[in-house]
């Protein structure tokens, strides 16, 4: 038995819904190094910063059907670096960004937890992927993680999912199963639009 939660937002509307529920695909995305440039333990919605191709790449996703999910770690929370409205207001600039390029996220979830506190959620476990999936009728056989760590790679791969790892061939980790360079790159092995 445990008392860990994580923290769990739909932001799509309706329509967008349905289309998701639809396809049942979903792109499931890490934040830090990912959609934006990695600060380490950022709480300064000022300092978010889209990396270069993640508008283009999401919006590839977006068309093709892809249910956009983010899914990170934030123990800054846990180990008492910065509160859940600090977190909330990144994730808030973070969605404003990606709404003005028009690829905004359709649902989020974030582990506020330490790693000494071994909740479920934390990545490279798989809890937010899995009660996202179901909660958005996502279909793993045709989903995926991509993120710039191992632990992405590892929770897609504990999910059952795709995986892949953005970063380079050196540091690429044994569960990823392609490594890419960006976001746009990823659509591209995909053979999206
Ligand atoms: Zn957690």
């Amino acid at each position: 038995m445990n008392n860990f939660t994580f923290h769990h937002k739909v932001l799509a509307n309706e329509n967008r819904l349905k289309a998701i529920v639809g396809t049942g695909r979903a792109l499931f995305i890490d934040r830090d190094g990912t959609l934006i440039i990695n600060r380490d333990y950022l709480d300064d919605p000022d300092g978010v910063e889209l990396l270069p191709g993640t508008i283009e790449g999401l919006l590839r996703f977006q068309q093709s059907g892809y249910a956009l999910i983010m899914i990170s770690n934030q123990s800054g929370i846990g180990r008492g670096y910065f509160d859940l409205a600090a977190a909330q207001d990144v994730n808030a600039r973070l969605q404003s960004l990606l709404k003005e390029g028009g690829a905004p996220l359709d649902a989020l979830a974030f582990c506020p937890h330490a790693p000494s506190e071994m909740c479920p959620c934390r990545k490279p476990k798989s809890l937010m992927i899995d009660e996202l999936a179901q909660l958005l009728s996502v279909n793993h056989a045709t989903s995926l993680m991509i993120g710039d760590s191992h632990v992405d790679t590892g929770a897609g791969r504990a999910a059952g999912i795709q995986t892949i790892f953005l970063g380079s061939e050196d540091n690429c980790p044994e569960d990823a199963d392609s490594t890419v360079s960006s976001l746009p790159e990823a659509a591209d092995i995909l053979e999206l639009l």
